[in-house]
């Protein structure tokens, strides 16, 4: 179902003649890795070493891993970027057909007629299928230009959404191609439009509306509840796209600035377990990857919120600006 591109991975361990390899590979792909790995060592004169840590984007690389593991290259599966002299990526395409998801979304759009389309990098190279399916159905469809961390037109991460700000004053609504609902949701908070998920994985069209206002309101929740924190925890990620020690300082500043103590706490993986024996701090800021506070938001006791979030609650940023700049990550 997913490409992982096993020539490709072969060749280029060949032509770098590289004796250990490192494999990132994110959850969903996991049940193969086993087998890849396999398959590459009898293929390749390497020796390949699995990570098995968690990795949810191509920011966060595994370089000092490789280092200290000695590996002469790192093979990061399910991600977008940039071939380097230490990683290749391989993007895993997936072979799934979006039509009859958008199809369904079709019957769902009636009344709109300007449609923003954007896609996950699994099913990037769905997009222009999807896009005849709109315009069939006689709907104007546009596909914001790439940028920055982003390679494709119409591209999205889950901390990235210029593709659709750019073309949301134009567009009714959006059509989001993906296999969770995560992205859409994203989507819709950033540029304020309807908007509808296809899953191919579900054959499903749907409307991500109520998630979206759910989310919000536990947000809200959350920008209140800190509110009240006196002792702040500013936490900096440890992970090589995800690692802003200037804006921890930049928030520490400004939460004390407001009268409150804080303490920076480094970390590699922002879990509820790990922040829970923390007791004596009564909020957290996270400057990490955002969509960890966000996709496990009830799995914290206390809150954590993004920066932004931390300046509502200061009362230095308004609701209404929310989500409508992308984190500095270099993502996925
Ligand atoms: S920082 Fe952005 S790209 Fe990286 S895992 Fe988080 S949401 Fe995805």
């Amino acid at each position: 179902m997913l490409d992982l591109n096993q020539e490709t991975v072969i060749q280029e361990i060949a032509r770098r003649k590289a004796k250990r390899v490192l494999l990132q590979v994110p959850e969903g792909l996991r049940p193969s890795a086993f087998a890849l790995s396999r398959e590459l060592e009898k293929r390749t004169s390497s020796e390949i070493i699995i990570s098995a840590d968690p990795c949810y984007g191509s920011c966060d690389l595994a370089l000092n891993e490789a280092s200290l593991l000695d590996a002469d290259l790192i093979v990061h599966f399910g991600h977008s970027g940039t071939l380097t002299n230490k990683c290749l990526f391989i993007e895993a395409r997936s072979s799934l057909d979006v039509g009859a998801a958008v199809e369904k979304a079709v019957a769902k759009l009636s009344r709109e007629k300007a449609i923003g389309l954007a896609s996950v990098i699994q099913h990037i190279g769905e997009l222009e299928k999807a896009k005849k399916i709109l315009e069939r159905s006689g709907k104007t469809v546009l596909i914001g230009r790439h940028e920055g961390e982003l390679k494709y037109d119409g591209q999205i991460l889950g901390c990235r959404f210029e593709t659709v700000k750019s073309i949301s004053p134009e567009v009714d609504a959006f059509v989001v191609l993906a296999g969770g609902d995560f992205h859409g949701i994203g989507v819709r908070i950033a540029t304020g439009k309807r908007t509808i998920v296809c899953d191919p994985y579900q054959n499903q069209a749907r409307d991500v509306e109520d998630l979206a206002r759910r989310f919000l309101r536990t947000r809200y929740a959350a920008v209140d509840s800190f509110r009240e924190a006196k002792r702040v925890g500013v936490l900096i990620g440890l992970k090589t796209g995800q690692f802003q020690p200037t804006k921890a300082h930049e928030i520490r500043g400004l939460l004390e600035s407001k009268g409150r103590e804080c303490a920076l706490l480094a970390l590699r993986e922002i879990d509820p377990v790990v922040l829970e024996n923390f007791s004596d701090i009564e909020g957290f800021v996270n400057t990490g990857c955002p969509r960890i506070a966000l996709d496990d938001q009830e799995r914290f006791r206390r809150p954590v919120l993004n920066p932004e979030e931390v300046m509502i609650a200061l009362g230095t940023k308004r609701w209404e600006e929310y989500a409508k700049e992308d984190s500095p990550s270099k993502g996925a």
